[in-house]
């Protein structure tokens, strides 16, 4: 009988992460190489998947964004307005649609993270949040992905200046302040000149990090009422933050909505290295699978 496998491509702004899967998602390969030029990168991808051509039931492709996902679009399988150089209005999954036959799911990367951690924690409704090099959120309910016209964008909400931080504009190049511009790794670098990850873990800074974190949080559980809110990313990497998030968060909310308990409330991932996408990709890819 032929071997049926899955793929899971992680497109992310630094680096691509894509892992070869049987069909109980086991990893039987991976690799990793860095976001580049669109074509080389695209050409690394390709010669990636090419050896399973054959075998490959389905393909989930999770990228960094804005991406069109809208699948009556001229520009479906784009990645559209992104800041990022050289990808904007880059066709990502037209060149895979052309080498292999099989379906492809198409969703950004924190959907996936989102999609991976509902399945690691049997959740229903769940909120992933990255906060790393940008901000970006997936939201689950009642198990599916949700979305508008377009995909969520909740990196770029507006949120409330912390009071020690009044005179930073931010670092969105399409809005300054937003939660993005204000609490993304770039943010720290842009205030102290230097990494977050080289930043004493007492620096004023982090409370002001954990307070626009702690907002968008808030903003989570009054707009999604989710089980659980998981923060994953490069900035959680401070082992402190979460516990600076949770005393800003019971302070904004103020007891107006019940949650679960907050240690099982907001987590960091199930998984290290951001492994959720890559479980979360192979369901998303089996599901296209169920579904035809
Ligand atoms: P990406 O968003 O590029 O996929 P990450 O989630 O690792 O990757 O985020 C990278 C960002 O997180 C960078 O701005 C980096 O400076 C910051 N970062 C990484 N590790 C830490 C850390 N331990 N503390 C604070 N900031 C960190
Ligand atoms: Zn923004």
């Amino acid at each position: 009988m032929k071997e049926k496998m899955l793929a899971s491509v992680e497109a992310g702004g630094t680096k691509f992460v894509c892992a070869i899967g049987d069909e109980k998602k086991n990893i039987v390969k991976t690799i990793q190489f860095p976001t580049e030029d669109p074509e080389s990168t695209i050409k690394n991808l390709l010669d990636f998947l090419h050896p399973y051509k054959n075998k490959l039931e389905a393909i989930s492709v999770a990228s960094f964004g804005p991406i069109d996902i809208k699948l009556d679009s001229d520009t479906y399988g784009y990645i559209t307005s992104t800041p990022k150089r050289h990808w904007e209005n880059i066709d990502l999954i037209g060149p895979l649609s052309d080498a292999f036959s099989c379906p492809i799911f198409f969703t950004t990367d924190v959907n996936a993270s989102a999609y991976g951690e509902m399945q690691a924690r049997d959740k229903d409704n769940l909120v992933y949040y990255t906060i790393g090099t940008g901000i970006g959120g997936g939201v689950i309910i009642n198990r599916k992905l949700l979305s508008g016209i377009g995909h969520l964008e909740l990196g770029h909400n507006y949120l409330a200046k912390h009071p020690e931080d009044v005179n930073f504009s931010g670092v969105c190049p399409y809005h300054g302040a937003c939660l993005e511009g204000l609490a993304s790794g770039p943010s720290i670098e842009k205030r102290l000149g230097t990494k977050g990850e080289n930043v004493s873990s007492d620096h004023p800074i982090w409370d002001i990090q954990a307070y626009y974190i702690a907002q968008a949080t808030i903003q989570a559980t009054l707009s999604y009422r989710p089980e659980v809110i998981v923060l994953g990313g490069g900035v959680m990497g401070q082992e402190h933050m979460l516990m600076r998030i949770k005393k800003h968060f019971e302070c904004l909310l103020n007891g107006y909505v019940q949650i679960p308990k907050i240690d099982e409330y907001l987590v960091t991932p199930y998984y290290d290295n951001n492994m959720s996408a890559t479980y979360g990709n192979f369901s998303l890819a089996q599901s296209l699978i169920s579904e035809q």
